[in-house]
């Protein structure tokens, strides 16, 4: 038996055996109380939560098959095991009492090995007992939550996929008008999009499941990031009387280290809970440097929502919770959501938690540690045996290139894609770096490949104060289409020429082709 301490009531009219138990037990881990008759015992037994009662079956007032009963047939009492103790002759009375509900007798003269022995088995049984009935309880939670989830799943699946086939056939009448044609075709991709998350949602669980979550952490502008993260979700709410505001203070850092993919999955799933439960208001997002008592980045996402309950706070981060039951009917979602925010959050070494009032909005807070970019800019080595994705006759060997992006995957899609030419690749990360790399290189520097969109220093300055040491050298600007830069501006700022991103293999091997030669 454990060192946890046991409660048990002794019910004797006995002096001499009550002090004689009172030794047996003494020293051991079993507190006992005594009384000396049964509606003593009842009172007691009813305002205090005993692990067992040893019952004497003689008793001045109540006889203690009776008093047995009546403790069975009381909620309060009922599964508190009761040993009923008699004398050896008395047979009549150890039927009745098993009758009544005991569990053990002991017969009069105690011994004490037996004493102990009986007390302690039955103290452990009802230990184990509770223990069963507790995980009884949270097996059926589990698989009531399960059920739960089954059915908003397939609701969740069913309605955009009937959408898409809906639509889908409607798509094929000849007869639709190019508006029509449109509006049908955008509600076929929105739920194949819809569809897309559930399935993410669910692998993202068992990701999870299956201990595979990893983290894959990056150099990146958290501002930037922000500011897309809040252009395509104002888009998205554009039909909603929601106002989203973005709050970053002057001195909130800006390049950090993390997991982009991640941190987005997360903002992501927090606003667009906001968005699910706000029908008019303000949505803002927001982030700031806390300092103790190790540097974290503190995010939140606060709406003006429907709010949650105060007893509800806790639950909804759990798998498959949500505060309404059949919130279905209501609200569309798989109660998964939080939950994948809560793991993902707490993977990274942060803390999620929520503030919230009913009918005013929630608040969600999360922290993820801050971690400052070390350098990485530099010359970076080129595997020249692994095959390369452009055609073989590309090869620049003894060529240098300098790659400025601040998306440092970009530059990756050059390293891989120019391995096996044997060009030479500078890498910087902002404008600034790649006026210094340039100054650094610049008589071994071939030609540049620059972003217009950078940190620090934009792409269309750096060609411009280029120019100005350096008539000669070729520049590039790479620029995704949204920008709406165009050749024309690029060569105003002194490029000579521009690609556009994604970029194509065959275009960069044109263009590396034209002025590598
Ligand atoms: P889902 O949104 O798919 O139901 P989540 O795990 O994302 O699952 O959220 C669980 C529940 O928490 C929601 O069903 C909702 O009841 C509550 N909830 C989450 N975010 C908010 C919010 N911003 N405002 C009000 N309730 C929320």
């Amino acid at each position: 038996m454990t060192d946890e301490a046991y409660h048990i009531l002794i019910v004797d009219d006995s002096a001499s055996a009550r002090e004689l138990i009172s030794q047996y037990l003494s020293g051991s881990n079993i507190k006992a109380a005594f009384v000396e008759n049964g509606s003593l015992a009842i009172q007691k037994a009813k305002s205090n939560p005993f692990d067992l009662i040893l019952l004497d079956v003689y008793l001045p007032d109540i006889d203690g098959i009776e008093v047995c009963r009546i403790l069975k047939s009381d909620k309060r009492t009922n599964d508190i095991p009761v040993i009923f103790v008699t004398i050896e002759s008395d047979k009549k009375s150890l039927v009745e009492g098993f009758q009544a509900g005991a569990v053990d007798y002991l017969t009069k003269p105690f011994e004490k090995e037996e004493l102990l022995a009986r007390i302690k088995t039955h103290l452990k049984l009802k230990k184990y007992m509770e223990e069963l009935i507790e995980a009884k309880k949270k097996a059926e939670e589990s698989e009531n939550l399960k059920m739960t989830f089954l059915s908003n799943m397939s609701h969740e699946i069913r309605t955009p996929m009937n959408s898409i086939i809906g639509f889908a056939e409607l798509l094929q009448d000849e007869n639709l008008s190019p508006g029509e044609r449109k509006e049908f075709a955008s509600i076929v991709i929105n739920s194949g999009e819809q569809l897309l998350n559930i399935i993410d949602d669910i692998l993202e669980v068992s990701k999870e499941e299956a201990g595979e979550l990893k983290l894959f952490e990056q150099k990146f502008s958290l501002k930037k990031f922000l500011w897309e993260l809040h252009t395509i979700f104002t888009n998205h709410l554009k039909n909603k009387p929601i106002k989203v505001l973005l709050n970053i203070p002057d001195d909130a850092p800006d390049v950090i280290v993390a997991d982009k993919v991640r941190l987005k999955q997360i903002l992501d799933n927090l606003l667009s809970n906001a968005a699910k439960f706000t029908t008019g208001g303000v949505i803002e997002i927001g982030y700031r440097l806390l300092q103790k008592p190790v540097p974290v980045l503190e995010f939140y996402v606060k709406d003006t929502g429907i709010g949650i309950p105060k007893d509800k706070q806790d639950t909804i981060f759990e798998r498959f919770t949500q505060v309404e039951e059949n919130l279905t009917q209501n609200f569309r979602g798989t109660g998964l959501g939080l939950s994948i925010v809560k793991r993902l959050v707490t993977f990274m070494g942060g803390h999620v938690s929520v503030e919230s009032e009913p009918e005013k909005g929630s608040t969600f807070i999360f922290t993820i540690p801050y971690k400052k970019p070390e350098k990485i800019s530099g010359f970076f080595p080129v595997e020249k045996e692994r095959k390369s994705l452009l055609p073989p006759e590309n090869v620049w060997q003894g060529k240098t290139l300098l790659i400025a992006d601040d998306i440092k995957q970009i530059f990756a899609f050059f390293r891989e894609t120019l391995k096996k030419t044997g060009v030479k690749m500078l890498y910087a990360k902002d404008g600034k770096e790649t006026m210094a790399l340039y100054r650094k290189y610049k008589n071994e520097i071939d030609m540049a490949l620059i972003d217009i969109q950078m940190p620090e220093m934009n792409g269309l300055e750096v060609a411009k104060a280029i120019r100005k040491e350096n008539k000669e050298i070729p520049l590039i600007a790479q620029t995704g289409l949204a920008l709406n830069i165009g050749k024309k501006d690029a060569e105003k700022a002194g490029f000579n020429d521009i690609i556009y991103k994604p970029i194509k293999i065959d275009q960069l091997s044109k263009i590396l082709k034209r002025y590598l030669g």
